[in-house]
């Protein structure tokens, strides 16, 4: 069987112990499968990204003794493909505006019938209401309608660390996949992204674990394939909590500069 896995950071700080975990764990399982290892810059939030960031992933990448092929997919320069297969979930339906403000949409919370955080389920405002609003100009997110991805496609399976799983379209709430002037979240990009790049493992940490029930959903929209999902432990910091790019005192720079090699990166974090 075909394996091609990926390492996908966003160039808005510098790597830190949690992506060298990241990075390695897909590295080596591509090398146990004899299979490829790709690498994806996600910068499609242009206001953050910053093009040294990119520059020092790289470099940081290469010094932990990783390769990758090239050329090297940047999401700021696939954003028509991305607002094309956002029109293609607005003709299915399956997308509504929600013109909601941060407060409003907190207001509209409901408990998660899995956990103790809360979602938000919407629904589109009324036609005539909403064509005012789009004249005045206001802005507004596409979100995804939960109830009507489970109605168009009815039940998924996909495979995780844990097993086989039925795919819960409603475990994020109905999630933003796009934005007035940005034709795209990082959901529907990765998604996109993933099936064209022929990814059939998606490593990552198990703060996205509740994401792949979302991307199951988008990819039976669109007819892409799902691939198998393996997500790893977060690395913490002393405090306990996980890594953050502020955390400079982890960064793969500063452990690098303290003279740490990466055979000593792989030993920190557990990887033989
Ligand atoms: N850019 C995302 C991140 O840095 C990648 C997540 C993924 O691997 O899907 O968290």
């Amino acid at each position: 069987m075909a394996f091609v896995t990926r390492f996908a950071p966003s160039p808005t700080g510098l790597l830190h112990l949690g992506h060298a975990f990241s990075a390695l764990t897909a590295w080596d399982a591509a090398r146990a499968a004899g299979g490829r290892f790709l690498l994806r810059i996600e910068d499609i939030d242009a206001g953050r990204s910053r093009a040294e960031f990119e520059a020092a992933i790289l470099e940081d990448l290469a010094w932990l003794g990783l390769g990758w092929e090239t050329p090297v997919l940047r999401q700021s320069e696939r954003m028509a493909d991305y607002a094309a297969v956002l029109e293609r979930l607005i003709s299915l339906g399956v997308v509504y505006r929600c013109f909601r403000t941060r407060k409003e949409v907190l207001a509209g919370l409901v408990s998660a019938p899995h956990g103790p955080e809360t979602l938000f389920f919407g629904a589109p405002p009324p036609r005539d209401e909403e064509a005012e609003r789009l004249a005045r100009g206001e802005a507004f997110a596409w979100r995804l309608s939960a109830a009507q991805t489970q109605a168009l496609i009815g039940d998924r399976v996909f495979e995780d660390e844990t097993g086989r799983l039925r795919a819960d379209f409603a475990r994020l709430g109905d999630a933003v996949i796009a934005r007035k002037d940005f034709p795209t979240s990082y959901h529907l990009a990765s998604v996109w992204d993933d099936a064209e790049q022929g990814v059939t493992h998606v490593i990552r940490g198990e703060d996205l674990r509740d994401s792949a029930h979302l991307h199951v959903a988008l990819q039976a929209l669109l007819g892409l394939a799902t691939p198998i999902y393996r997500h790893h432990r977060l690395i913490l910091g002393d405090d306990g909590k996980r890594l953050a790019k502020r955390d400079r005192a982890a960064s793969l720079r500063e452990i690098r500069e303290s003279g740490v090699t990466p055979a000593g990166v792989r030993k920190i974090l557990g990887l033989a």
